[in-house]
This record gives structure tokens, C-alpha cells and sequence, in this order.
């Protein structure tokens, strides 16, 4: 409900007006002329009355049309202060403006100016926004490539390094020969696995929509995950411990699914020192599963807990690369999640061990 105090509007008051000019023209004439027919008083008597009439009525015309004229003139003012306010594109502090005509389309255009003001700054933050996520896209972009080409040179140069060795040695024993050709064939998979595991990086980045997804029946994966593990040598093999439906469909990337889970068995033994690795489906529903993956080893320092899933993040950078990581196996795997549409957290489990819960959409 409008609380402004109701005016005189200004059609009222030219109403107003042209009424008390009316009445008063009507009812002199007709005073003039009832008089004179029936003598009731003397004709300067009925002039004078009629010189008083006219007075008053102009006085009382004159204080309205001064008293709507003074209001127009506020209004006016009012409204030339938010115009200029508009024009230097300050705030305004909206006046007030009394409850007529003009009152009323000055709100209007305040509101008007408001709103428009409020889309402005919404636009702007929008692009802001997207400016700071195409910037932020970029810098992550660059990082990558620093890092590959940092992560390049190493088995590079160690490659190099032997090569040259092998070629302008020729006095070199049998054994060294053996032993640097072999160096060098473990330097040249870390750069084979590097290079795929960038292409996956780069795959999921840059074409999620090159990336076909159909049903997927996740158990096999994990069947054949565990397959694999329990054809490890003794001092690598953990025991598999799956706790899971017999068939769970996943609308997935098999490709990607394989590369999640592998990841995880494969940091598992490399990194847990645990002897146990448990996979257990512990909800689902209409739309999900949520999986667990734990292992029951040393689990990680909590300070390293927020970062694993960032690109080259290692605990222990030396240990990693002697065993062949990349420092991306995690955020394939969170990319990977994320891809599907799911979710991925990492605790410490209270009984040690590392724990990931993870979500992926059901086919
Ligand atoms: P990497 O190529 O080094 O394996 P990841 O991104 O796969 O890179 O893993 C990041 C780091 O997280 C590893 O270097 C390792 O120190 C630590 N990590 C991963 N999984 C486990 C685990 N199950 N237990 C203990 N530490 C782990």
C-alpha cells in the first residue's frame, strides 16, 4: 500500500479551478440578475458584493495555481538532481516526491534507472567472471605445459646422457652396455606414460564432447583390475577386496573408468605400503553409485591431503618418479569423476589408510 500522504493532484487542481471559476461566474450572474429583477438591494450594492466575489475567487484561484505551481517547481527540481545524478552515473538518493502525477513518473523512472543500474552491474560482474575463468583457464594451460616440458626433460636428458655414453665409450664393459641400454628403456616408458597420461589430461579438458559415453558395466573393471593385481609379484601384490553388486551398470567412458580405478590400485601399491585394497559400493541410488576405494597403509599428512588431486603434486617427488608416476594419476581421476558428472573426496581413515568416496551416474 502506498503510506505517501495523498495530494491535490494537478488535474485535480485545474478541475478545481475552472469548477470555483464556474460556480462563482454562474452564481454572480445569476445573484446580478435575481436581484436586479426583484430590487431586493441597490445596484451598487450588488457591485460592490460582485467586486468582493471577484476578489475572493481570484485570491483563492491564485494561492491553488501558486500552491500547484510551487509543487511542480520542487518536483522538477527534484527531478533535474536525479537526472544529473544519472548522467554522472552516481548513486541516487531518491527525493521525495509528493503523491501526484509527476511524483508518481519520477518513481518510475528511478526505478526504472535503478533496475537498469543493477543489470549493468550484474552484466559487468558476469563478465568479470567469465574474463577471471578464461584467464585462470589459461594460466592453468601454461602451467601444464611448463610442467610437461619440465617433466620432459628429465628422462630426456637421462636418455641423452646414456645414449652418448653408449656411443663415444668404446671401451665400456658388456654389463655397462646391458645396464645403460636398460636405464634407458625405463626412461623412454616414464615418457610413454607421461605422454599418455597428458593426452588424457588434454582429452578430458579440451573435448568432453569427443569423449563417448554408453553403458558400462563397472564390475567387470574392477574384476579385471583385481585379476591383474593378483598376477603381481609377491612384494607388490595386495589383496582385492571387493565388496560390490554383481552388475553395476555406470553411463560412463570405459577408457576412463579403467583409468580411475587403475590409478588408485596402482597408488595403492606403490605409494600405501598397506596389504589390503577395498572396494565396496556403499549406496546408491535412482541416479548413483558411491563407491568407496581404501587401503589400509599409511594414508597421507593432512597438509598434502588438500593437494594430491592437483596436477605433478607429490609427496615424495624422488619416490614417485623411481617408481614411474607422473604426479597426474590423481587429477585423472578427479577429472575422470568430474567428467561423469561425480564427485570425489580423500580422508584418512580413522583405522589408517587412505579412503576416497566417489559418486559416478548409473546407466
Ligand atoms: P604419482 O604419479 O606421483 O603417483 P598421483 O597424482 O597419482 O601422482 O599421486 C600423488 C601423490 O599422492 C603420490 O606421489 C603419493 O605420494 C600420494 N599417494 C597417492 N595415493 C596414495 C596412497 N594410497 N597412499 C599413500 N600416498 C598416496
Amino acid at each position: 500500500m502506498d503510506s505517501k500522504a495523498k495530494v491535490l493532484s494537478y488535474r485535480g487542481g485545474m478541475y478545481l479551478l475552472l469548477a470555483i471559476l464556474i460556480i462563482s461566474f454562474i452564481g454572480g450572474f445569476i445573484i446580478y440578475r435575481y436581484s436586479l429583477l426583484h430590487h431586493f438591494v441597490s445596484e451598487d450594492y450588488i457591485n460592490e458584493i460582485i467586486f468582493y466575489l471577484i476578489i475572493g475567487v481570484a485570491t483563492t484561484a491564485t494561492v491553488i495555481a501558486l500552491i500547484l505551481a510551487l509543487r511542480l517547481t520542487r518536483n522538477i527540481r527534484s527531478l533535474q538532481r536525479v537526472a544529473e545524478a544519472m548522467e554522472n552515473g552516481t548513486n541516487i538518493k531518491t527525493p521525495e516526491f509528493a503523491n501526484d502525477e509527476l511524483g508518481d513518473l519520477s518513481r518510475h523512472i528511478i526505478d526504472l534507472y535503478s533496475r537498469l543500474q543493477q543489470a549493468t552491474i550484474d552484466v559487468r560482474r558476469e563478465h568479470n567472471l567469465a574474463l577471471h575463468e578464461q584467464q585462470e583457464k589459461l594460466r592453468i594451460k601454461r602451467q601444464l605445459t611448463n610442467n610437461i616440458n619440465h617433466e620432459l626433460k628429465t628422462p630426456v636428458a637421462a636418455i641423452q646422457g646414456y645414449l652418448e655414453t653408449l656411443i663415444s665409450n668404446q671401451d665400456i664393459t658388456p654389463e655397462e652396455r646391458e645396464s645403460f641400454i636398460s636405464k634407458c628403456y625405463i626412461h623412454s616408458q616414464r615418457l610413454s606414460q607421461l605422454l599418455h597420461d597428458v593426452s588424457t589430461i588434454t582429452r578430458l579438458e579440451d573435448g568432453s564432447s569427443r569423449i563417448e559415453c554408453e553403458s558400462v558395466e563397472l564390475r567387470s573393471i574392477i574384476d579385471e583390475i583385481a585379476s591383474d593385481v593378483a598376477l603381481l609379484p609377491d612384494d607388490k601384490r595386495m589383496r582385492v577386496n571387493i565388496d560390490m553388486a554383481e552388475s553395476m551398470l555406470v553411463k560412463g567412458n570405459s577408457t576412463l573408468l579403467m583409468s580411475i580405478f587403475k590409478n588408485l590400485t596402482d597408488n595403492a601399491i606403490a605409494y600405501s605400503g598397506g596389504r589390503d585394497i577395498f572396494i565396496r559400493l556403499i549406496a546408491q541410488s535412482d541416479e548413483e553409485y558411491t563407491i568407496t576405494f581404501s587401503d589400509n597403509g599409511i594414508g597421507i599428512d593432512e597438509e598434502h591431503l588438500l593437494h594430491i588431486f592437483e596436477r605433478f603434486y607429490r609427496i615424495d617427488k624422488g619416490r614417485s618418479r623411481k617408481l614411474g608416476g607422473t604426479g597426474l594419476g590423481l587429477s585423472i581421476v578427479k577429472n575422470s569423476v568430474l567428467f561423469h558428472g561425480g564427485d570425489i573426496s580423500v580422508r584418512n581413515r580413522p583405522q589408517g589408510g587412505l579412503e576416497f568416496k566417489l559418486t559416478l551416474p548409473r546407466a
